[in-house]
């Protein structure tokens, strides 16, 4: 049996129903299957063999069963035996787990010999991916090996009945981790209960650094607006929203407006974060979000989370444990040398992390989850694939992830942050290594972004194996066609921030028609130079004064508060092509049209002005501008001129900003649905893909799928497989295991 099959307690499951079904022989695992030799009637056999594949435990996932009959040798009992080594077949990893409902009570009741025990686990629930070093999943492959069971658990691992038979990271007070409070020198505050000490601290308002599931998290009292200031200051993150945990679905229902699908989300044994719109009368300080409509919630996932919650705690700030742009710290002395100059306190445990992932963050889209991203709980995710060669894809630079294929599926990893940070991207080469051992992956084709300059293709460089190119934007169209099974032509409409073109101009606001196999470019937004390079992308303003010089717009009193010197020297080197590049990128356009409107002018994280510009939209205004789509040597372009005239005459006529948002969103749409309504009619497709970071935007997604469903168009977005680049690395896989039939 292949698939999610180990650390999900299947095993135990089996023997259980192998008794039931008077079934003999053995059950063990073998590298990442599960593997049986059975005797028995053989109606009993059938039946048995049905109950255990269509009604496994729920955390199974059973994707394939191979069945060999051989002669009968006469077994006595049915035994669960010790794992095999030998790697066969598909290799499955278990994704980590939130804690189940038993255990959950189990730690709130004062007669269980679990009360208030922080690690509480069982064969339902548990890290996993996080703590394994080495198929298959047992024991002595996790980080759990130093923690050999008391006698008490060792009876409830070996008694079929118990819910912890053989559960690998089976632990109580006796033998298994413990948690220590340290100060932020890492000194070790000795006290009775360091949990109960931690809730003290956090209600006087202090921040402490807790280690978790992936990771540390900076936790602090949501609702004490001047520890969460401290938080901003101390980790120089003045605007980018924080997340955060709350007590239960009671208290989450009061903050925020949660339908069925978002509950669903919140409560489900993945536990990610969930994007959720605040209610009206939600209390909470703005600073959690400054000025934002929605908010980043999570419910507690480890017992440790919960007990956390148990004495007076509603509601905490639990933000990554790191500096801006570095990977979330994991281990014990290198958080504390890390994190010490922000953190007041650290509440550890001896648990070791191997491999470190980030909460997931989700949102709901038409009733339907939407990832954002892939981490603890979502990771790995495995899709098949054609594979007949092993391939290695190393995706992008931002928002870094890795995918490979192995015996005709693909795996996606976890995400792992801005490789263009040092330290992040000796975590993403680290991930990849540590992969490659466990699964014994020998990629025979490396997969890379055409961007020479990324960090992901100079790593391709380094490593042995035939070595592809993948045009960006393909690959975030064949993501979605991935994701969705497509394999017929298909319209892509992809739209982002950067990415190289097969021109050498830098795209982003592109119409393809094509394959998995292979894209022409047919339409895309007039190129516009920008000058300024990367502090161009961290300053709008300067954008803004590229698109307007473009069009010969001189009134500079609309970019309040930028000095006027400022933007004549950008004028100047516009002008002498100094530091400038042609781009057709929409996500460059969301950037002008925030500087115009004052909304942001200077950013301080990855696509804040197109975030704070769909957040200030006034949704009941309908209206849109008007705009021009032109041809040139049958390649469509759509002209952004009309649109920002339109634009600046609303703000000489001082119409609100939120409606001139709204206005440009929606005319946004109207062009995009415009221009796939012809290639549709010219080139005779009826499929069209919407994917690229800028389809993060849920009024333009919303208002396009709306608008081309009317169009009687069929349309396919990323759910599963982010949209951002993170999603990247699954298109270059899909595209080179098409094409490597052609190799
Ligand atoms: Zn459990
Ligand atoms: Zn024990
Ligand atoms: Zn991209």
């Amino acid at each position: 049996m292949f698939g999610v099959v180990q650390g999900v307690g299947y095993r135990p499951y089996i023997y259980n129903q192998a008794n039931n079904f008077n079934i003999k022989g053995w059950v063990s695992n073998q590298g990442s299957a599960v593997v049986m030799d059975i005797e028995g009637e053989k109606i009993k056999v059938k039946n048995f063999l049905l109950q255990i594949i269509k009604s496994p435990p729920s955390l199974a996932r059973i994707e394939k069963v191979e069945v060999v009959s051989k002669c009968c040798i006469g077994h006595l009992e049915f035994e669960i035996k010790p794992s095999l080594g030998d790697t066969v077949g598909l290799n499955y990893l278990s994704q980590d787990v939130a804690i189940c409902p038993e255990c959950l009570e189990e730690i709130l009741d004062p007669n269980s010999n679990r009360y208030h025990y922080a690690f509480t686990n069982c064969t339902a629930c548990g890290p996993r991916y996080t703590i394994i070093r080495k198929l298959p999943y047992d024991r002595e492959n996790t980080t759990m090996d130093v923690f050999p069971m008391c006698p008490n658990c060792e009876k409830e691992y070996n008694d079929p009945s118990n819910r912890r038979f053989h559960a690998q990271t089976n632990c109580c007070k006796v033998c298994g981790p413990v948690l220590s409070l340290l100060t932020n020198t890492g000194e070790e505050i000795l006290c009775k209960d360091p949990l109960q000490r931690t809730i003290t601290l956090l209600l006087e308002g202090k921040i402490v650094a807790i280690k978790g599931i992936g990771g540390f998290h900076f936790a602090c009292d949501a609702r004490n607006q001047v520890v969460i200031t401290v938080l901003r200051e101390r980790k120089l993150r003045p605007h980018k929203s924080f997340a955060i945990m709350v007590k239960d679905l009671e208290t989450a229902k009061k903050l925020c407006m949660i339908g069925e699908a978002e509950e669903k989300l919140l409560i489900s044994n993945k536990r990610p974060i969930v994007l959720l719109e605040k209610k009206v009368n939600c209390n909470l300080p703005d600073q959690i979000a400054p000025n934002m409509k929605k908010i980043g919630m999570m419910l507690p996932y480890t017992p440790l989370h919960n007990l956390l919650f148990q004495d007076g705690i509603s509601c905490l700030i639990m933000t990554s444990g790191n500096l801006s742009n570095a990977p979330i710290q994991y281990e014990n002395h290198q958080a504390i040398k890390n994190l010490g100059g922000i953190a007041d306190y650290f509440l550890v445990h001896n648990r070791n992390i191997h491999i470190p992932a980030e909460d997931s963050v989700v949102k709901v889209i038409n009733n339907q989850e939407v990832v954002i991203r892939r981490a603890r709980g979502y990771t790995p995710f495995i899709f098949p694939m054609k594979a007949k060669y092993e391939i290695l894809a190393l995706g992008a630079e931002e928002k870094s992830t890795f995918s490979f294929t192995q015996n005709g599926y693909g795996y996606m990893s976890q995400y792992l942050g801005d490789i263009k940070n040092y330290d992040a991207y000796i975590t993403y080469k680290k991930a990849i290594e540590n992969l490659r051992t466990m699964m014994g992956l020998k990629p025979y084709i490396i997969a890379h972004d055409l961007h020479t300059i990324y960090l992901s293709s100079v790593y391709a460089k380094s490593q042995v194996g035939k070595k592809m190119g993948v045009q960006h934007h393909h690959a975030h169209m064949v993501s979605c066609m991935v994701e969705h099974h497509l394999l017929e032509p298909a319209i892509g409409v992809i739209f982002d921030g950067t990415g190289i073109g097969t021109d050498a101009k830098i795209w982003g606001g592109e119409f393809f028609i094509g394959t998995r196999e292979n894209f022409m470019r047919v339409a895309h937004f007039k190129y516009v130079a920008i000058q300024g390079g990367d502090q161009a992308i961290r300053e709008p303003w300067r954008i803004a004064v590229s698109f307007l010089h473009s069009i010969h717009y001189e009134n500079w009193s609309i970019l309040e508060g930028i000095d006027i010197n400022s933007i004549k020297t950008v004028k100047q080197a516009l002008d002498k092509h100094l530091n400038c590049y042609e781009t057709s990128s929409v996500g460059r356009l969301f950037d002008c049209v925030a500087a115009i409107l004052n909304v942001r002018h200077r950013i301080t994280y990855d696509a804040q002005a197109a975030i704070e510009l769909e957040n200030i939209l006034d949704p009941y205004v309908e209206e849109g501008y008007s705009y021009s789509i032109y041809e040139e040597n049958g390649m469509y372009q759509i002209d952004y001129k009309s649109i920002l005239f339109g634009i600046l005459k609303d703000l000489e006529n001082t119409v609100a900003p939120a409606s001139i948002a709204a206005k440009f969103h929606n005319t946004l749409g109207n062009v995009t649905i415009d221009m796939v309504c012809r290639i549709s009619e010219r080139y005779e497709l009826k499929i069209v893909v919407l994917t690229g970071g800028v389809f993060e935007n849920n009024y333009l997604l919303t208002y396009m799928l709306k608008g081309l469903k009317e169009k009687d168009i069929t349309v396919y977005y990323n759910q599963q497989i982010p949209t951002n680049d993170s999603g990247i690395c699954v298109g270059q896989l899909g595209i080179v295991d098409a094409v490597e039939e052609m190799i």
